[in-house]
């Protein structure tokens, strides 16, 4: 198992390349079963996710839209409680059928709060795929739709999630020792 170091922190590599990249074409294969015959909106939500959402777009078959928008609500290691939405959301969602693509969902916060917004433009369905999803840690209701990985209550960096900026480049997923 191999250690690095991010500033001042070890990780041991929890997910490698090929176990992310089989579960990302399997959401993918899901999402194009589903969807088939239509064409869903994908919202991804930077700076986490861009990895996993072009990943995730190149496993796509159906047509399908993308864009992106960026809340922030973590700083360091701790979750910070405030969503502040710094690259607003242009298209207009009125009937369309939304994907939003989320790198982690930890507390649930960002998105319980980020939803009604959404919801506000009336979207013809809203759907939530996450890469990583750390149940114990969930505190606000939220029905996420696709899962890649349920992982326990441990910071997390690599394939677009960082350590204080570090770390988004690594292809594989690593866990704080
Ligand atoms: P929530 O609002 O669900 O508590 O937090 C969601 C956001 O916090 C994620 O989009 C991500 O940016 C950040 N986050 C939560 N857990 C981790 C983690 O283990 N590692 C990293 N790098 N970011 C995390």
């Amino acid at each position: 198992m191999a250690i690095i170091n991010v500033h001042d922190k070890s990780f041991e590599t929890y997910l490698s390349e090929e176990t992310i990249q089989q579960r990302v074409k399997e959401l993918a294969d899901a999402i194009n079963e589903d969807y088939s015959g239509h064409r869903p909106l994908f919202i991804a939500i930077l700076n986490g996710s861009f990895m996993f959402a072009a990943d995730l777009f190149k496993y796509l078959t159906i047509e399908a839209d993308i864009c992106f928008i960026k809340l922030a609500s973590y700083k360091g290691m701790k979750s910070s409680g405030k969503v502040v939405t710094s690259i607003g959301l242009e298209d207009d969602l009125f009937d369309k059928e939304v994907i939003i693509l989320e790198d982690i969902v930890d507390t649930g916060k960002t998105l319980h709060n980020f939803l009604p917004k959404l919801l506000h433009q009336q979207p013809r369905s809203l759907k939530i795929a996450a890469l990583l999803h750390k149940p114990e840690a969930t505190e606000y209701p939220l029905t996420l739709d696709y899962v890649g990985f349920q992982i326990p209550n441990k910071f997390v960096v690599g394939y677009g999630l960082d350590y204080d900026g570090l770390g988004r480049n690594l292809k594989e997923i690593y866990q704080l020792v």
